[in-house]
């Protein structure tokens, strides 16, 4: 193994993989209906990588040290035969590690094929257990119950963690936070709350809309007494606190309020094969041009140049570059 570090001496550890472009959600802040409707051209089948073809992808990345995979989307369950992606992925040397990034909607029935292939864990998407808002906020295409049953079923397999999703706007969801917690109190689920970024150009976000990372612990100081605890290991994209007087870890992503670019050691593959060092990219390195024309020796090399020039830090920076207009959206890079 080779390890290599781009130009802020970041190694790389972990590759996101979109393997689906299309979701059945229209959630507002990622993917809004108006802009996402049926004339939209997603990609089409041929244009998707294949599952070889992320093979291929993936092993060279576990040459340079990645060994955690995280499959997204778009909606990833989606995607046709993800179980056998998994076995072809779990059993790369090195690869230590694969996570799925669900809405949860599609998930129980596929759960037992997923944990068979491999699949270590899960992070589903929960905004709110009101059912009415959780429909609004899914474009009017979720159903609650469906997901409340998934996260039990993932919470009683043998999945070694099943972490929630609440990106929180104001106005929308921010009443939601504590009735979230409650549900998930003394459970081993791990409730993460994401501030709302500005990622893309199509959900019309607002800094006004953000709630941020501080004033999200206070609320939930009003009700609970919470204390910080340590990190997992370096680089863990969450802060972690956990309650004084119940079980359970409660999790904040701060994205725009305390940047943890420094540590940042994610590559993320869009479902067409376009690789994006940052979340907030505009420029793509195209891998899947490359996979069909040339061999391993070379992607290799391709791939370890864009690591190494690679100096992102796009929330460090982000007052400087307000306004910028060719970011990525989510939906292509699955967050
Ligand atoms: N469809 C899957 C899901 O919703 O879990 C996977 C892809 S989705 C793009 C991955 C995560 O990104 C979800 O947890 C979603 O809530 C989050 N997300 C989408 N747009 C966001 C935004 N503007 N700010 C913060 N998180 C966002
Ligand atoms: Fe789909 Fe996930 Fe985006 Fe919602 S957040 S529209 S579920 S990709
Ligand atoms: Fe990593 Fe870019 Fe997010 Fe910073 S802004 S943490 S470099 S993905």
């Amino acid at each position: 193994m080779k390890n290599i570090t781009d130009k802020l001496n970041r190694p790389i550890k972990d590759l996101r993989i979109s393997v689906m472009d299309t979701c059945n959600y229209r959630c507002p802040y990622c993917m809004p209906e108006d802009k996402f409707d049926e004339n939209y051209q997603f990609l089409k089948p041929q244009e998707r990588l294949s599952f070889d073809e992320i093979y291929r992808i993936v092993k060279v990345f576990a040459g340079f040290g990645v060994n955690k995979i995280r499959l997204t989307g778009g909606e990833p369950l989606l995607r046709k035969n993800l179980p056998e992606l998994i076995t072809k992925l779990k059993s790369i040397n090195g690869i230590k590690d694969i996570a799925l990034t669900t809405n949860g909607q599609l998930l129980q029935k596929q759960l037992p094929q997923l944990i068979d292939a491999g699949l270590d864990r899960v992070n589903i998407s929960l905004d709110t257990i009101d059912k009415d808002l959780y429909y609004q906020m899914s474009g009017n295409k979720g159903h609650l119950k469906v997901v409340l049953a998934a996260i039990e079923s993932a919470r009683k397999s043998s999945l070694k963690s099943v972490k929630l999703n609440c990106v929180v706007q104001i106005g929308v969801n921010d009443d939601q936070i504590l009735s979230l917690l409650k549900k998930y109190q003394d459970t081993d689920v791990v409730v993460r709350f994401i501030e709302f970024m500005d990622v893309g150009n199509k959900n019309g976000w607002q800094k006004d809309s953000v709630l941020h990372f501080k004033e999200i612990l206070q609320h939930i100081e009003k009700e609970w007494k919470v204390n910080a605890i340590d990190p997992n290991y370096k680089g863990e994209v969450a802060a972690r606190y956990k309650y004084q007087d119940h079980c359970g870890e409660i999790g904040f992503i701060t994205s725009i309020s305390k940047p943890f670019c420094r540590d940042c050691s994610r590559a993320r593959l869009s479902a067409d094969g376009k690789l994006y060092t940052c979340l907030f990219a505009s420029e793509a390195f195209d891998l899947r041009k490359h996979l069909r024309n040339e061999d391993d020796i070379f992607l290799k090399q391709y791939i370890q140049n864009v690591w190494q020039n690679r100096e992102d830090r796009y929330s460090e920076v982000r007052h400087q570059l307000k306004g910028r207009k060719d970011k990525i959206e989510m939906y292509v890079i699955g967050g």
